[in-house]
């Protein structure tokens, strides 16, 4: 057999690795502030490992059921019930799943095949790309605009084909923090019905809303049969590195995730589902003071890249404040990011890696705020001679 030849396969070769990896090595290399990938510095209620710790102790070591632990399956249905109203049987319209990330996959393997288009807000999160690329169906973006980031209905209903299968949803939104308003979510449920639509919709920001209020799509009328909720305790619960996310939705679709999940992960990590379990009973004091606490911080980081000349847009809700960089004379995002862990000791994203097209999303940077107050503090206290440096000389000229 050759190794190597027109005959080899290699699956997502174009995407390479990502670029969270890249400036997350280049904040390594610098000694830098990160502030490049979505991950809080704190862990989550001791309540919650203390759990995990008893499940570990308690010999929790083996496969747990493949749609995951009965009893967080009934805590995941409690929570969509008592938040949202959304009935659940937890037999059969709840799957757990390895993180949010493979419910993602799971589903888009699911319910897109060779040809089919996918519609997907744009900006959009890297993974739904490589999802889309796995199933062979092509991702068709959907532009939020404007400095606000608004769904353009217009330009929703354009996008519409007769190829069109799915409609992927990430509320609230990362990178722009925009949490869909009743008009934007109307609209598209609209659209979702009309053509007769899966609705993919990525929520694990749903607890960090710091303006308004988080509803789910799948809470509008005649929503509910169509749409596949995910949700994950990564971000709600501070335990990112946890990986226990979830899908819910009608009966059928839900066994559509399962039949995939189960040749992807078969089953998920059994004592952080126990943990998870507990975690979704704390009560509401966990979610307002994580909320309380990282709007603090919101605000510190949006009035701090705002001092130092940046455009920053203040987030409705997760952990991303996107920035035009333009104001400092700075044009290109990918260029900027890598520069910035060198020059100022900072790492961030550039916007444009989550558009299909970085012209579009050239003058943006990514900032997170789910750092401590003090590493923000010093993350902008490094960036304070960006606002002497860039307006003075083009930033090429600093290369
Ligand atoms: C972090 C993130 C995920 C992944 O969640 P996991 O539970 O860690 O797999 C999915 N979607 C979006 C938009 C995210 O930001």
């Amino acid at each position: 057999m050759t190794a190597d030849g027109p005959r080899r396969r290699v699956r997502l070769a174009g995407v390479g690795s990502n670029i969270f990896t890249e400036m997350s090595a280049l904040a390594v290399r610098h000694r830098a502030v990160n502030l490049a990938q979505g991950f809080p510095d704190t862990p989550g209620p001791d309540s919650v490992t203390e759990a995990a710790v008893k499940a570990l102790y308690a010999g929790q070591h083996q496969y747990p059921p493949v749609p995951g632990l009965p009893a967080l399956r009934a805590a995941v249905a409690d929570h969509q019930r008592d938040r949202y109203g959304i009935a659940l049987d937890p037999d059969c319209e709840v799957v757990i799943t390895t993180g949010a990330s493979e419910a993602l996959a799971a589903a888009l393997l699911a319910f897109a095949g060779p040809d089919d288009e996918i519609l997907v807000l744009e900006p959009y999160y890297d993974s739904y790309a490589a999802g889309a690329e796995l199933a062979g169906a092509r991702l068709v973006p959907v532009p939020l605009t404007g400095p606000e980031f608004r769904l353009d209905a217009a330009a929703l209903r354009a996008a519409v084909t007769d190829r069109t299968r799915v409609l992927l949803l990430n509320n609230p939104h990362n990178p722009t923090g925009t949490v869909l308003d009743e008009r934007e979510l109307a609209e598209l449920a609209r659209v979702a019905v009309a053509h007769d639509l899966v609705v993919i919709s990525d929520e694990v920001y749903e607890h960090l809303v710091y303006e308004g209020l988080h509803r789910p799509i799948a809470a509008l009328p005649e929503m509910f049969e169509r749409t596949v909720t995910v949700g994950s305790a990564g971000k709600t619960f501070s335990f990112t590195g946890w990986k226990v996310g979830w899908a819910t939705g009608p009966a059928d679709l839900v066994a559509g995730v399962l039949a995939v999940k189960q040749y992807l992960s078969f089953a998920s990590g059994t004592p952080f589902q126990h943990a998870v379990a507990e975690a979704l009973r704390l009560p509401d004091s966990h979610y307002t003071d994580l909320c309380g606490s990282l709007k603090a911080r919101r605000d510190l980081l949006v009035d701090g890249l705002r001092s130092l000349g940046l455009r920053p847009r203040a987030p409705e809700g997760t952990y991303f404040v996107l920035a035009d960089v333009r104001p400092l004379g700075a044009v290109d995002g990918l260029e900027f990011c890598r520069e910035l862990p060198r020059r100022y000791g900072v790492a961030a994203v550039p916007g444009q890696v989550f558009y299909a097209d970085p012209e579009a999303g050239r003058h943006l940077v990514r900032f997170v705020f789910c750092k401590r107050e003090d590493v923000l503090r010093e993350a902008l206290r490094r960036l304070a001679p960006l606002a002497n440096d860039l307006p003075r000389r083009p930033w090429s000229a600093l290369l």
